[in-house]
């Protein structure tokens, strides 16, 4: 059977299965980052309970399911195969089929394939709904010891060497704590790059989370470079790097603000279209000045 006769057939049934609101739900399923024990019992029932589970690796997969005893059935989702296996698991939910997702390891979803299956389940107004547990970013970032109020997460750097040099560009900046994921073979170029584009900054390396040979190393970029340059990285890592300080990016700013006399800076954004009283507003943050100061140098300079 064709492609386009299969979703012909499929919409019809769908139709109906929908007037009936028999659709199946969708379920992001995180399974341990290392420990087993780290698995949910909603994870376990739920996994139990559905009609089929979509795994980005189903040899992965297995090992977890007999672990458990799980019989459901396996089918494999995974980059390489998500436009073709994400239609078929739609039209699948659409006959009403439950399906829980899961990824080799932590949240589904999150670096790994995931994203487009749910994008597709919410278009076509299927149920869609989590359930939540080890999650690789939140492990690494509560052991760093750094600031955890505010943080972002990036993702693997790029591979492509303007893209990442892109990347590096728009997080050198980044005020809030930051956290990538990186693979043994990169990480030296990584904490090269990142220390080339920010300096040495406190970093704290984490490997072999929630396993028996846990590591946390707390440490700064200059220090984990020559460290590296010792002793082979082994197993995946999440680099957590602190955000630049306030300060710094203040003092930077001053320093790009210098050539320029207050009512040129004044006038920089007045032709951006912004209002005096704006404009004023943001030449005294950009100088780390008050509103009274720029006003009076204003004055002073226009004489
Ligand atoms: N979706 C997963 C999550 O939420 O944890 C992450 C998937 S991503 C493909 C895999 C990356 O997660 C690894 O390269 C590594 O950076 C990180 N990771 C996963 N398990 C880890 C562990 N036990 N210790 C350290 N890092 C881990």
């Amino acid at each position: 059977m064709n492609d386009n006769i299969d979703n012909v057939i499929n919409e019809e049934w769908s139709e109906d299965a929908k007037q009936k609101n028999v659709y199946g739900v969708l379920y992001i399923v995180s399974t341990p980052i290392g420990n087993l024990e780290d698995i949910t019992l909603r994870a376990l029932n739920t996994l139990k309970a559905v009609d089929l589970i979509a795994a980005e690796d189903t040899r992965h997969t297995i090992k977890l399911l007999n672990y458990f005893e799980i019989r459901t059935p396996l089918i494999s989702y995974h980059e390489h195969n998500k436009h073709h296996k994400g239609k078929e698991l739609i039209n699948e939910l659409k006959n009403g089929k439950s399906i829980a997702l899961v990824s080799d390891a932590g949240t589904p979803a999150i670096s790994d394939p995931g994203e487009d299956i749910v994008k597709l389940a919410v278009e076509s107004n299927i149920a869609v709904t989590a359930v939540p547990g080890a999650s690789a970013v939140l492990t690494a970032l509560v052991l760093s010891g750094l600031n955890t109020y505010r943080f972002v997460f990036d993702g693997f750097l790029p591979v492509q060497s303007k893209e990442r040099k892109k990347r590096i560009q728009e997080i050198k900046d980044e005020i809030r704590t930051i956290v990538i994921y990186e693979a043994p073979h990169k990480l030296k170029k990584t904490l090269h790059d990142l220390y080339e584009a920010m300096g040495d900054r406190s970093v704290s390396l984490a490997r072999e989370l929630t396993k028996r040979f846990e590591e946390v190393r707390r440490t700064t970029l200059a220090e984990a470079i020559s460290y590296y340059n010792e002793n082979q990285p082994k197993g995946e890592f999440v680099l957590v790097i602190e955000g630049k300080s306030v300060e710094e990016l203040l003092e930077e700013k001053q320093l790009e603000w210098e050539g320029y006399s207050v009512v040129e800076h004044l006038n920089i954004y007045i032709q951006q279209g912004i209002s005096k009283k704006d404009a004023m507003k943001r030449v005294a943050e950009d100088r780390g000045m008050n509103k009274r100061q720029v006003y009076s140098m204003v004055l002073e300079e226009e004489g």
